[in-house]
């Protein structure tokens, strides 16, 4: 018989799952905790639960984890996991800590169907959406993994950003109720402004998300004026970027903090000359008619192979913040943290099976890890 994962639970549908096995509410507060604030997995490790209840339970239900295919620590604290979520897809995460905070970065998905030209994951086409297991098992693994491992009782992971790979706002219905349990006090207790959802502009879904559960908004747009866009964000031709900033407008009343961040990748002589740069400005700060508040994160490109792009030198990204900066738009670099692990954004589908010969490249990745790569923080954007 095929049992539930727990994992696939917020706290709500935990309590409707436990009501259907006779348990009052209390009974599944109790079953969250032990899952989501003490890591257990075992009902026999739930000592404060009937024992009829801890006999009942594995016969409907089980805790999950996703099996782990590979580790990569680097040596300034970031670790980077590749799990295994079956059919030869495997997806990334991870986690990179600061002084004041410890950040996860999570995948929404196995691929990405949105395809932009400057990214990894969309390079290698759509898999399938990770359920809500799949995007909790990521946070519980790391969470639990990093108590045991830097001998903490207490939490480890402060802030989580869907901004590994795949995009979160078009695998929506799982999305939210993992949301929910980040946010859940009887979960992991994270305010909404430590957790982050990145969006290539999945416009009515920035409208569900600023009803159903608003978190911090991060937007990811790459260019000033729709006839780039449309090449670099496909998304684009669907949702202008006229359509996707009123969006914005509409979420901030909801949104945890007062702005919105707009990322931008900066590729060499394609979008990150003076002349994009006020127009961004003019874009930004004129939109709506009194402009869209936000900040801007400047994101240098990391490379991959066959992308044909390149990265702007810094001397033209720190000319192109300037001019942000100077025109009053709250303006940062994205900063390069260890030199050792490969684990930045836009690359994370690197190294994601190919689906019709998967072993062949699992053996492959096995090595490639064992090689010192470079690292850029996928961080720039968060706030404490
Ligand atoms: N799909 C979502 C979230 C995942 S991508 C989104 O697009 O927002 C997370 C961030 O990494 C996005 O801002 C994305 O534009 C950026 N990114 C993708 N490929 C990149 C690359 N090669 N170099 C730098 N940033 C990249
Ligand atoms: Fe998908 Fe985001 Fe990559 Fe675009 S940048 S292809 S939306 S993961």
């Amino acid at each position: 018989m095929t049992t539930v994962n727990l994992l696939d639970f917020d706290l709500d549908s935990l309590a409707a799952f436990c009501e259907q096995l006779g348990e009052k509410r209390f009974r599944a507060v109790q079953l969250f905790r032990w899952i989501h604030q003490k890591g257990a997995s075992r009902f026999d490790e739930m000592t404060d639960l009937a024992r009829s209840l801890r006999e009942k339970l594995p016969s409907v239900c089980h805790v999950a984890a996703l099996p782990v295919l590979s580790r990569q620590d680097s040596t300034d604290g970031t670790i980077k996991w590749l799990f295994d979520v079956g059919g030869g897809n495997a997806v990334e995460t991870v986690f990179i800590p600061e002084e004041d905070r410890g950040t996860l970065c999570i995948s929404s998905q196995a691929g990405c169907a949105v395809g932009c030209r400057f990214c990894s994951t969309g390079h290698q086409g759509f898999s399938r959406n990770l359920s809500t297991a799949e995007i909790l098992a990521q946070l519980w693994h790391a969470e639990f993994f990093l108590r045991r491992h830097l001998g903490k009782t207490e939490r480890v992971i402060t802030n989580v950003v869907m901004m590994g790979m795949g995009e979160p706002l078009q695998n929506y219905t799982a999305l939210v109720p993992a949301l929910r349990v980040m946010l859940d006090d009887h979960g992991y207790g994270l305010s909404r402004r430590r957790v982050t959802v990145s969006t290539s502009g999945v416009v009515p879904m920035i409208d569900r998300l600023a009803s159903d559960v608003p978190v911090a908004l991060a937007v990811s747009l790459h260019a000033p004026n729709d006839a780039l866009r449309d090449v670099l964000v496909p998304l684009n031709r669907k949702y202008p970027i006229a359509e996707l900033l009123d969006a914005c407008l509409r979420y901030l009343p909801a949104a945890p903090r007062d702005f919105i961040t707009f990322e931008y990748c900066m590729l060499d002589g394609v979008n990150d000359q003076p002349t994009h740069a006020r127009e961004l400005l003019h874009l930004l700060k004129t939109h709506g008619g009194r402009g869209v508040p936000c900040k801007v994160n400047l994101i240098p490109f990391n490379p991959f192979p066959d992308s044909g792009l390149k990265c702007s030198p810094r001397s033209v990204v720190l000319q192109f913040g300037k001019i942000l900066n100077e025109g009053g738009l709250v303006t940062t670099v994205r900063k390069t943290r260890g030199d050792d692990i490969d684990a930045a954004c836009g690359q994370l589908a690197g190294d994601v099976l190919d689906r019709t010969d998967a072993a062949r490249r699992l053996a492959q990745r096995r090595t490639v890890v064992e090689q010192p790569i470079r690292f850029v923080s996928s961080t720039g954007n968060q706030q404490p």
